[in-house]
């Protein structure tokens, strides 16, 4: 199997090149394909899978797709626990984005809000995100988030051991009704299980 084979557009592709990716991983064969479809996903995989990559790559392209008819509105949210996971992710939008005119932010809490501030009033199409920081910024009136299209929630089962599911459930308020949504955790815990059954509809189940 190849990236081409799984329909991605050319831009990335040759980003996916510079990367030196030559092959999807299996988590990236199974998940692209239905986000592509716009289908909400319960993806069971652990940080060094390409997990990654399996939702950055086809959320660019749907939003890549669209061309700019919501200029710099957040479209696209991703939820993580960590500053590091945060950083990385946002790495890697960048990355596989590079040829597209797509703009990405990363905000966390632990350091000054200011210079986050002044980067999310330059328009931002993709937000990563950890949740204290994000409900922060949202109780602040910097960040609305009605025009999210696509939500990922990752490492949702670290998300509740480290008390974070409060803050992340009162992310989810603020989301519109009628968006993607995907899910991933390395483990499926019942409470884990439950939030996916509330906010995932006839969701793709992939799993490495
Ligand atoms: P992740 O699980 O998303 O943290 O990715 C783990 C590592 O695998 C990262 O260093 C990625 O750059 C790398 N990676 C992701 N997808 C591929 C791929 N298709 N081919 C080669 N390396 C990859």
């Amino acid at each position: 199997m190849t990236f081409q084979q799984l329909g991605i557009i050319p831009s990335i592709l040759n980003a996916l090149k510079k990367e030196a990716y030559t092959a999807p991983t299996p988590i990236q064969e199974q998940a692209i394909p239905p986000v592509l479809k716009k289908k909400d996903l319960l993806g069971c995989a652990q940080t060094g899978t390409g997990k990654t990559a399996a939702f950055a790559v086809p959320i660019l392209q749907l939003l890549a797709e669209q061309g700019s008819v919501h200029p710099k509105k957040i479209r696209a949210l991703v939820l993580t626990p960590t500053r590091e996971l945060a950083l990385q992710i946002q790495e890697s939008f960048a990355a596989y984005g590079r040829f597209l005119p797509l703009k990405t932010c990363v905000i966390f809490g632990g350091v000054p809000q200011n210079p986050q501030v002044q980067q999310l009033k330059k328009g931002v199409d993709v937000l990563v995100a950890t949740p204290g920081r994000l409900n922060d910024l949202i109780g602040q009136g910097f960040i609305k988030l009605k025009d999210v299209q696509i939500f990922v929630l990752d490492e949702a089962d670290r998300m509740l051991d480290m008390g974070f599911i409060h803050d992340v459930k009162k992310v989810i308020e603020q989301l519109p009704k009628k968006r993607q949504t995907l899910l991933f955790s390395a483990t499926m815990p019942k409470e884990i299980e439950e939030l996916a059954d509330t906010i995932l509809h006839n969701p793709a189940k992939v799993s490495v």
